[in-house]
């Protein structure tokens, strides 16, 4: 196939906050597939948090990004050209190699995405990796039940947004924190029962006004003062879901934990990490039942989209300052 594609590769390793000459924006071909292969023109890919911690030559969520080459994340996009029985020429996908316009593949990690359910973009937030982790997180290792008091940080992102409003689901009272008065406003739209901007009001402070009688359990999504505000408020036998620490994420050196551990033995609390690619074989599941709450209109969903891919590492480093409400997207193709 003739033309130019481009492609965003990691060209220096950051110390601390990153910033965009980190980031080379590379004219690449458009790919030509194999016996086996597809190519497909991206319209959205994804920037996450987790991306950060990749940045770093240590493991993380997963290996680190690769120096010199282009870096990967979540993208959905349309089959071009396919020499793969698995795939045809038209076919929406979701697959992992985002940061560029046009994607080669072998069809490995790549599944199909149902347009006629919900605006393809979904695949990337509500309804994909993001929406996921809310799910499994909350519900594995919340284990909320009717009545109890959820506290999620992050509320107004892409996993904070669905694990409130699943946790509403489940028949609980949702506290939320954010960073801005536009998401505050957002998470009582959403229904969160309680809500508060810790820019404004210390988090300790604001917990003990929305939660007089503790909370059962804390999705953490920030690490940091949220945690140990949330430690503190637990109420015994709470659940600590420990799904991110972007709070930390641009930390050159290790801060020191909570200062409150010990209130882990007093109040016989639990808190437990997990990495979603562990456990994609209850995808399906999920993909399933959230696929239906959207339809009905109980888990609501935001996008940031940014339009073209030499505003990416705008995208990825606006994560950072609270840029986005709900899901932050970069598109970089027709997205019908
Ligand atoms: P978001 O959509 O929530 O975007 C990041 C948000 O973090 C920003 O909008 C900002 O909102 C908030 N933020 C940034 N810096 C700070 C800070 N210093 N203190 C408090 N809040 C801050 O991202 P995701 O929903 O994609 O990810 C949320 C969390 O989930 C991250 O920690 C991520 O690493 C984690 N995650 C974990 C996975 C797993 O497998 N365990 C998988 C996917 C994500 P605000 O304006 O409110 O500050």
């Amino acid at each position: 196939m003739e033309g130019v594609s481009r492609e965003i590769r990691l060209a220096a390793r950051p110390q601390g906050v990153p910033d965009e000459a980190l980031f080379e924006l590379v004219e690449t071909s458009i790919p030509e597939p194999r016996e086996g292969q597809l190519v497909v023109r991206n319209a959205y890919f994804s920037v996450d948090p987790y991306m950060r911690p990749r940045m770093n030559d240590v493991r993380s969520y997963v290996a680190p990004f690769t120096l010199g080459e282009a870096m990967t994340g979540g993208a959905v996009g349309r089959v071009v050209a396919s020499r793969n029985d698995r795939f045809a020429e038209g076919d929406w996908v979701m697959h992992g190699l985002g940061w560029r316009e046009w994607a080669l593949s072998d069809g490995s990690s790549m599944r199909k995405v149902d347009p006629t359910v919900a605006p393809v973009s979904t695949a990337l937030g509500v309804l994909g990796m993001p929406g996921f982790t809310a799910y499994w997180g909350l519900f594995e290792l919340g284990e909320p039940k009717a009545g109890e008091t959820v506290f999620v940080s992050g509320a107004a992102g892409a996993v904070g947004s669905a694990a409130g409003q699943m946790a509403k689901i489940a028949g609980c009272h949702v506290i939320g924190s954010a960073g801005t008065p536009e998401k505050i406003a957002w998470l009582e739209e959403l229904g969160f029962d309680g809500r508060f901007n810790y820019h404004e009001q210390p988090v300790r402070e604001a917990l003990r006004e929305l939660a007089p009688e503790g909370i059962d359990v804390y999705f953490d999504n920030v690490g940091g003062d949220h945690l140990e505000a949330a430690i503190g408020l637990l109420r015994t036998y709470g659940r600590i879901v420990a799904c991110g620490s972007v709070s930390r994420y641009n930390d050159v050196e290790a801060t020191p934990g909570p200062r409150n551990m010990f209130m882990f033995v007093t109040k016989r609390l639990r808190m437990q990490g997990y990495i979603i690619s562990d456990h994609w074989d209850r995808f399906p599941e999920f993909l399933e039942r959230a696929q239906e709450w959207v339809r009905d209109g109980r888990l609501q969903y935001r996008e940031t989209v940014i339009d073209g891919i030499e505003h990416a590492a705008h995208a990825f480093l606006g994560l950072f300052s609270g840029e986005n409400i709900g899901k932050m997207l970069v598109k970089v193709g027709p997205a019908e």
